[in-house]
C-alpha cells in the first residue's frame, strides 16, 4: 500500500500509461478477491466499506422493485444482523420505502428456518441474512437459505463481512455478498460487493467506474491492500476453534457465573466470543481490561453514557441483565496459546475486581 501511494498515484480511468498502472493494480486485487470469495472477478465491485457493500446491496435491489399494490417492496431480515443492515432496513420502512418482516431467532441465534419458509414464500423482493454474526460468531444456514430463495425465485443477500477471510468459500450460497477487508487484515477504507451475473442492482452512486455500479474514483492504495489481503488469507491455513475454546474454558474456570451467549450445538466461527458476566457492566471492564493490555468490545452501543444492551444478545432470548455484561473477544489467525492464556488470566482478575467472578448463574 506504501508503494502504491507513492509510486502508483495516477487514476486508474486516464488512458496514459500512469493511468493504466493504476488500473492494473486495481484489476490484479479484483483477481485476487474473486478468487477468495469463489467468483469471477468481473462480477466484484469495490466500495469504500462493508456498510456501503451492503447498502448497494440493499438499496440497489430495491431500485429495480418498483411499490406494488401491496406497497412498498418486502425485505425478510432478522434482528441479529449488523446494525449497517438492521438501521438500513429500519430507516427505509420508517420512510416508506420498504416493510421489513423479521423472521424469528433461536435461543442459540440461528435463524428459526421454519418460520424463515413462508416469509419467503411470500416472494419478498430481497432476503438479508448475514453469513456469521459479529458478535457471537453464531454460523447462519445460509445454504439451507439460498436453497429457499432460489426455489421462491427470490434474491439472497448475505452479509459476509465476518466470514469471508477467515473461512474458505468455494462457491457462495447467495445471490449477492458483502465482505470487508479490513476484517482479515486488509485496509479501512474498501469493501467488497459481490453480485451474481444476471442479479440487476441499480447503483446508488450513479457514473462510470466499477462497472457503473459504483462512481467515485477507485481508492487505489486502499484496493492494493485488499488484494493482498486476500491473497494472505488464502495462504494462510483456516483458523480452528481450540484456542478461542481454551478461552472459553480458562475464563469459565475462574468465573464459574460467565455464560457464552450461543447455544452449545451452534456453529460458530472460530475467532469470536461473546462472555456474559452477571452483574457486570460491561463498559467498566472494558476499561479495565483496556488498561492492563485487553482489547475487547462490548457489542453494543454507546448512547449518553450508558451502554445499551446489545440487540443481538436480546433477539436471541440472552436475559437483560446478562446482556449488560456481554464482553466480546476476537481471536486473530496470529493469536498465540500463550496470548490466549495471558488473556484469560487478565480477564478472570478483572471480574474478580469488578465482583463478578462468583455468584449464582443467571440463565
Ligand atoms: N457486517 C458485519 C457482520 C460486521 O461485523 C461489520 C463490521 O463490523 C459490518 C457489516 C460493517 O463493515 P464495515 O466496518 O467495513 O463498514
Amino acid at each position: 500500500m506504501a508503494a502504491a501511494m507513492e509510486w502508483v498515484w495516477a487514476n486508474p480511468s486516464s488512458v496514459h500509461r500512469a493511468g493504466q498502472e493504476a488500473r492494473h493494480a486495481v484489476e490484479t486485487a479484483r483477481s485476487a478477491t474473486g478468487r477468495l470469495l469463489g467468483v469471477p472477478a468481473r462480477e466484484i465491485t469495490f466500495t469504500s466499506s462493508g456498510t456501503e457493500s451492503i447498502d448497494l446491496a440493499i438499496r440497489g435491489v430495491l431500485g429495480t422493485k418498483p411499490a406494488t399494490g401491496d406497497g412498498p417492496p418486502l425485505i425478510v431480515t432478522t434482528k441479529v444482523e449488523h446494525a449497517a443492515v438492521r438501521d438500513l432496513v429500519a430507516t427505509l420502512e420508517a420512510r416508506g420505502e420498504a416493510r421489513v418482516a423479521w423472521a424469528p431467532v433461536r435461543p442459540g441465534g440461528c435463524v428459526d428456518l421454519d418460520a424463515l419458509a413462508p416469509l419467503i414464500a411470500l416472494r419478498p423482493a430481497l432476503v438479508t441474512i448475514q453469513w456469521a454474526n459479529n458478535e457471537t460468531g453464531v454460523v447462519q444456514p445460509v445454504a439451507a437459505i439460498h436453497a429457499l430463495c432460489s426455489t421462491a425465485g427470490v434474491v439472497f443477500h448475505c452479509d459476509g463481512v465476518q466470514w469471508i477471510g477467515k473461512s474458505p468459500v468455494t462457491a457462495p450460497p447467495c445471490d449477492l455478498l458483502s465482505a470487508s477487508p479490513h476484517k482479515y487484515h486488509g485496509p479501512k477504507g474498501v469493501g467488497v460487493l459481490w453480485a451474481r451475473r444476471g442479479v440487476r442492482i441499480r447503483p446508488t452512486l450513479v457514473g462510470t467506474q466499477e462497472s457503473g455500479r459504483r462512481a467515485g474514483t477507485e481508492n487505489v492504495p486502499g484496493i492494493v491492500g485488499a488484494g493482498i489481503a486476500a491473497e494472505e488469507a488464502m495462504a494462510t491455513p483456516r483458523g480452528e476453534p481450540e484456542l478461542r475454546d481454551l478461552f472459553e474454558r480458562l475464563v469459565k474456570e475462574e468465573c464459574p457465573s460467565a455464560a457464552v451467549n450461543a447455544s452449545v450445538d451452534a456453529p460458530r466461527l472460530w475467532n469470536t466470543s461473546s462472555i456474559a458476566f452477571p452483574r457486570l457492566e460491561a463498559e467498566a471492564m472494558l476499561v479495565l481490561l483496556s488498561e492492563r493490555g485487553v482489547c475487547a468490545s462490548a457489542g453494543a452501543a454507546c448512547s449518553s453514557g450508558s451502554l445499551e444492551p446489545s440487540p443481538v444478545l436480546l433477539a436471541m432470548g440472552v436475559p437483560e441483565p446478562l446482556a449488560h455484561g456481554a464482553i466480546r473477544f476476537s481471536l486473530s489467525r496470529e493469536t498465540t496459546r500463550d496470548e490466549v492464556e495471558r488473556a484469560a488470566r487478565i480477564v478472570a482478575a478483572c471480574a474478580r475486581t469488578l465482583g463478578a467472578s462468583t455468584g449464582e448463574v443467571i440463565r
